[in-house]
């Protein structure tokens, strides 16, 4: 694809939004919880899992944890357990109840909502401290930058970068502020329902005459 300028790529964009925005008028985050707390802890779980399997092991899970102080002060081979069909259960079974005494000892058991407070949690990067904070708070700091927001900004000629930084931030160079959260959720719905890795349903796409398909030749 011959390089666009600026203008012509923010107009493709606004349309593939506006088509996008048509096709999931009700996408959101697909991570059961009623509180930050719920939404933060999920959300480390979904590391290399998928959101069907965390909101599977966290219906159970948050019945019996209920607050920052109940993960704290749990038996560490208690949640490994609760949590094991995630995976890296250990891993994040730690990166939980540690993030939780954080909570307890420096925010009162809360969740923090800014990004420098949430990054400083233990298993808390970018990503998901972007997904506490855009949907338990409603406030767009950044895009969430996940696999599918990774490949679908490829593929449709956004970015070029590879690594979830750089990607993000050419994101938010070119969407608008208060559509970041949106735009993350729209990515990752097309991105299962349309635009899987290996099979793409390029035919049937809602965007596919804005769609350049960069680097879809080796599939
Ligand atoms: S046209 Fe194909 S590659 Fe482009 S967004 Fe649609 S499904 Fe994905």
């Amino acid at each position: 694809m011959p390089r666009e300028t600026a203008q012509t790529k923010t107009a493709r964009l606004k349309q593939i939004i506006a088509a996008l925005d048509r096709a999931y008028p009700g996408a959101h985050c697909e991570l059961d919880h009623a509180d930050p707390l719920q939404l933060l802890v999920a959300t480390i779980l979904s590391a290399q899992c998928t959101d069907k399997r965390v909101n599977l092991v966290t219906k159970e899970l948050f019945k019996k944890y209920r607050s920052a102080a109940d993960f704290a002060n749990a038996p560490l081979a208690e949640i490994e357990q609760a949590i094991q069909s995630t995976g890296f259960f250990r891993n994040k079974a730690k990166n939980i109840q540690a993030c939780c005494r954080k909570l307890v000892e420096h925010h009162g058991g809360k969740v923090p909502r800014t990004m420098d407070e949430l990054t400083q949690l233990d298993g808390v990067g970018r990503k998901t401290a972007n997904v506490v904070l855009g949907n338990a708070f409603g406030i767009n700091v950044g895009v969430v930058v996940d696999t599918h927001v990774a490949r679908l900004s490829q593929r449709l000629g956004l970015t070029r970068q590879k690594t979830p930084e750089k990607i993000e931030s050419e994101l938010m160079a070119l969407v608008p502020p208060k559509q970041w959260t949106l735009f993350s959720h729209w990515l990752i719905w097309h991105g299962r329902r349309r635009c899987a890795a290996r099979k793409p349903d390029c035919a049937n796409c809602e965007i596919q005459k804005r769609c350049p398909q960069i680097g879809m030749a080796g599939i």
